[in-house]
């Protein structure tokens, strides 16, 4: 079934665009990126809308939404996703398709491990963009069952060995996620999962100085998901 929100949402956008109120982007970095005067995006909304997708998804009854010559044509002229994903680069956690949306819905950035903290400028520049220029309220960092760079870490903290290329520096990046986990009661590569992506929530709410004043004055949400790849299920963490 639709959300009647995303539909309200989007037409409320394209006839926005047609009247002029919107001063579109061209998507380039820099470009001013207006949404209609007085509309406040709400995250909670965002965030709803995702796990209705995901619902979806999950029990087979996907619609996918928003992939037809019409729908990218419209879109051709600017682009205002709802939420920003920072998942992993694994073949199995396609955003788009978990979360059943379409061109347009969803700004993601996929890193092996869906490394946030100690990423850099390519990762955290990626997300500020989207927040400062495009308005997304929301970010969930998704973090996935059976992840490779996470056992990765495990495995290679307690081998105390070292892998090769620059795949050994980016495993050093979810080390902390494995030690500060470890003794926690459970399944420990879980623990060490849910803890990296914690670890990544906690970064973006307190980055300055563009997504932290946001958080606080509940313009913006970052919250924090796994995905497990049997059941297609995302659940908050
Ligand atoms: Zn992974």
């Amino acid at each position: 079934m639709k959300n009647p929100y995303a539909v309200s949402r989007r037409e409320f956008l394209i006839q926005a665009a047609a009247s002029g109120l919107i001063l579109a982007n061209s998507g380039e970095i820099g470009a001013e990126a207006q949404k209609p005067s007085g509309k406040q995006f709400d995250p909670d909304q965002a965030l709803h809308e995702l796990l209705q997708g995901n619902q979806r998804f999950k029990n087979g009854q996907t619609t996918g939404p928003r992939r037809s010559p019409a729908d990218f044509r419209g879109l051709a002229a600017a682009q205002y996703p709802e939420a920003i994903i920072v998942s992993c680069a694994d073949s199995r956690v396609a955003p788009e398709i978990l979360f059943d949306v379409g061109l347009g819905d969803i700004f993601v950035i996929r890193v092996a491990g869906n490394v946030v903290s100690g990423a850099g400028v390519t990762v955290k520049g990626s997300i500020e963009y989207a927040v400062a220029e495009l308005n997304a309220p929301l970010i969930m960092v998704l973090g996935h069952s059976g992840c490779g760079a996470v056992k990765a870490a495990k495995q290679h903290i307690d081998a105390k060995d070292s892998l090769p290329g620059a795949i050994d520096g980016l495993v050093e990046l979810v080390k902390p996620a494995v030690t500060q986990s470890k003794g926690d009661p459970g399944d420990p590569l879980e623990n060490a999962i849910r803890k990296n992506v914690e670890i990544g929530v906690g970064v973006l709410k307190n980055l300055e100085p563009i997504l932290a004043p946001k958080v606080r004055d509940g313009r913006l949400k970052v919250v924090g998901a796994v995905y497990d790849l049997r059941t297609g299920e995302v659940k908050l963490v």
